[in-house]
């Protein structure tokens, strides 16, 4: 059995967790940039509890609220530069994959002077901000992984910045941020997750260490999504969102072993073009995926089907059409354009099977219409 395992970020998980062990602050920095939404990290109560904690062990701040989800390149070189100015030594990023994936380019940025052409070559100096983060929602796991993904126009998709220098130091999990959070948030998050988790068995770089950790996150999440199904907003518990947290974080540990699939590369076409947000696009995607992949390899997939207790492909696809809703549309030519997009990208090269322009043609239709 042959693999590498590195997770360097120390999770510290539970109620009132941040306040509980502010003294970690300490040891990241003197001053810190807070990179946060424009909303939420206010009322849902995860901002003053970093500032409460920053203010007990007497450590300043600055606070950039400016992210707007699917964040762009010039939103984090002005962040970085703030950063500069005002000569913050380290990040705190709170929110959901957004601002914590720019709070990772702002923490690189900052610490060094990357042209924009460059900007996804991997190559840095190895130099980093120390950063801490603080989900907000369950989904992104970009808590535990080395990426940060930003919407790149010249692409005209999202890219990620990949480099083990994008780790936190440290990620705090409390629940109690996601109880304002709605139905749908809820459900095309803890989506996202379950295809971290799923994509990451079904990539070439899955090992005996990142299955252990997918197969527990798919688990959860299986039940967790059962229970989504049929509850209504008002009853979505702290209890089932600490589940889906861990899940999260669990599926985030995967894809930063395996990266993740085409599934994701289609899906950044959806929400570059049409705006659907990354967990549903995900979700519209993954049956439709794992019936291409099963043709070719039924075994991994019939084990994928069985952690999500579910019969076949067709069940699974029942599970999360319920969970989506309507679906969008799309024509003919949006997937050609789409298809000849996303075969670009570096993670089609992961999949157990790789998939031809054609064969995510085909997954784009069957999915969509
Ligand atoms: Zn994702």
């Amino acid at each position: 059995m042959e693999y590498q395992y590195y997770m360097p970020t120390k999770v510290i998980a539970g109620e009132n967790c941040i306040v509980k062990n502010s003294s970690v602050f300490s040891s990241l920095g003197t001053k810190a940039i807070l990179v946060t939404g424009t909303g939420s990290a206010k009322k849902n109560g995860s901002l003053q509890d970093v500032l409460e904690a920053l203010e007990s062990v007497g450590i300043e701040s600055i606070l950039f609220d400016k992210i707007m989800s699917n964040p762009t390149i010039d939103i984090v070189y002005e962040g970085a530069e703030l950063a500069k100015k005002e000569k913050a030594d380290f990040v705190i990023a709170i929110g959901g994959g957004s601002p914590m994936d720019a709070g990772k380019a702002i923490a690189l940025l900052a610490s060094q002077d990357i042209k924009e052409e460059e900007l996804f070559s991997g190559n840095y100096e190895n130099k980093v901000f120390p950063m801490a983060f603080v989900p907000t929602t369950a989904g992104t796991g970009s808590e535990v992984t080395p990426y940060s993904i930003l919407t790149n126009d010249k692409a005209q998709t999202k890219t990620s910045i990949a480099s083990p220098l994008l780790f936190p130091k440290v990620a705090f999990l409390d629940a109690r941020y996601m109880m304002g959070l709605g139905q749908a948030t809820t459900i095309n998050t803890a989506i996202d997750a379950l295809s971290h988790a799923v994509e990451g068995m079904l990539s070439v770089r899955a090992t005996a260490m990142s299955d252990f950790y997918a197969v527990e996150s798919t688990k959860i999440l299986a039940e967790c999504l059962r229970e989504l199904r049929v509850s209504s907003e008002s009853v979505i518990s702290l209890e089932l969102r600490e589940r889906l947290l861990h899940a999260s974080m669990l599926a985030g540990i995967v894809i930063s072993h395996t990266g993740t699939t085409a599934v994701h590369s289609m899906g950044y076409s959806l929400t570059y073009f049409k705006d659907i947000d990354h967990g549903r696009a995900n979700g519209l995607l993954l049956p439709s995926f794992l019936e291409f992949i099963k043709e070719s390899k039924p075994e991994r997939v019939e084990q994928i089907l069985s952690l999500m207790n579910c019969e076949d492909t067709r069940a699974f696809r029942s599970l999360l059409e319920d969970l989506l809703g309507k679906k969008e549309t799309i024509t003919e030519e949006e997937i050609k354009t789409y298809s000849s997009i996303a075969i670009k990208a570096k993670n089609i090269a992961n999949g157990i099977v790789i998939a031809k322009e054609e064969d995510l043609q085909k997954i784009f239709r069957e999915s969509l219409n």
